[in-house]
């Protein structure tokens, strides 16, 4: 039986990436600080015999017993305002936590996978975003302690490779979205739809022109998958192409939850980039990969998702306190 450490595995794409790995038949060891997570995303696969659950900061030495074949590293703040909040620890996790992940691949003579992001392009100039486009990233900006960490990631991650021998694979994630988002991670997608399920009112930050594009988490996770096991080594867009205004974006969400609420527009986020859409024709062609959810599906299991969730959780609206996780 395969094994493969997953880390980030209590968040958003981790747990549904050990859902996936569990289902092709590994061992899946899922490691996790729970500082932006939830146990309750791995509660369904605590007590399932090929899973194990261990509660590890992957920017300290991170021990494993046993051997490995895979490492996928997810764990990081993903949110803008989860990484603004902790940003040091969104530093570690992507350039310390990398380094060990890294090298506890090598040891283990591992693929590793590592999750990047559409950030590396920052606010970009060329558009859509192809992997041979350098980015345009403000370093000293909030958004930087995200971006740069990132970018860092994919340059050790290539040194391992390059030096070592090591294989590694690199995913550019474009925002991805789906159940198991934390309802208060301040992400437009559970932002606007936490704001519908309690009446209140649409809150577009700028003038809502900046453009998105959303990829359904069972098609990130395909193409993560198939990405994995390929022999691909540089980085690829993984997303879906279809491009939208966060204006039009919250006028389908009001018609979606079919509430009454207005629209209101407050100042944009520092750095906020102006479009994002993937250009995904290499994992097309590498992968045989396309994303298959259309937004309207995938919103609607998404609004299901969070209309099922408890009024006590709808209503936690204040953001998720860190202090806990914080090592002074
Ligand atoms: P998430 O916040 O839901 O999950 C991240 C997980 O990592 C959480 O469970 C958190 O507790 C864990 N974590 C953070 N720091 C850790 C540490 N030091 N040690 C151990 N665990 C730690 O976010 P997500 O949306 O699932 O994102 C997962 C990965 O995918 C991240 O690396 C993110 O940068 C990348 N990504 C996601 C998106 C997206 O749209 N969801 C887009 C681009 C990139
Ligand atoms: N956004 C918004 N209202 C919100 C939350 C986000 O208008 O309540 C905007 C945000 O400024 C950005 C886009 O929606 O332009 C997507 O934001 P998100 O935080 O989901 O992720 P990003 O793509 O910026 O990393």
């Amino acid at each position: 039986m395969k094994r493969i450490l997953i880390t980030g595995a209590a968040g958003f794409l981790g747990s549904h990436l050990c859902d996936r790995f569990i289902k092709e038949g590994y061992f899946v060891i899922g490691m996790d600080n729970f500082i932006t997570g939830a146990i309750s995303n791995i509660e369904h696969l605590k007590e399932h015999s090929n899973f194990k659950l261990i509660e590890h900061d992957v920017t300290e030495f991170v021990k494993i017993e046993g051997e490995l074949d895979y490492i996928l590293h997810f764990a990081s703040p993903a949110s803008p305002i989860d990484y603004l909040k902790i940003p040091i620890q969104t530093l570690k996790v992507g350039s310390l936590g990398t380094h060990n992940l890294l090298g506890l691949a090598k040891a283990k003579e591992a693929r590793i996978l590592i999750a990047s992001t559409s950030e590396v392009y920052g606010d970009p100039l060329v558009h859509p975003q192809t992997e041979d486009y350098y980015g345009n990233v403000n370093t000293i900006g909030p958004r930087g302690v995200y971006d740069e960490a990132k970018r860092f990631q994919e340059s050790i991650t290539m040194a391992y490779h390059r030096f070592h021998g090591l294989e590694t694979r690199i995913v550019r994630i474009f925002n991805t979205y789906g159940p198991r988002m934390r309802l208060n991670d301040g992400r437009v997608i559970p932002a606007f739809m936490g704001q519908a399920l309690r009446g209140e009112d649409l809150t577009i930050f700028g003038d809502g022109l900046q453009t998105r594009s959303f990829c359904y988490v069972d098609d990130q996770v395909e193409g993560i998958y198939r990405l994995l096991l390929s022999e691909y080594t540089y980085p690829v867009n993984i997303g879906n192409a279809e491009e939208i205004t966060i204006r039009d974006f919250a006028e389908e969400i009001i018609r979606l939850t079919n509430t009454k609420q207005k629209i209101i527009f407050k100042a944009l986020p520092t750095d906020d980039p102006l479009q994002r859409q993937p250009d995904i024709t290499l994992a097309k062609k590498l992968l045989n990969w396309e994303p298959k959810v259309g937004r309207k599906e995938g919103m609607k299991k998404t609004f299901d998702y969070f209309r099922g969730l408890s009024k006590e959780q709808l209503y936690k609206s204040e953001h998720k306190d860190f202090a806990n996780h914080i090592k002074k």
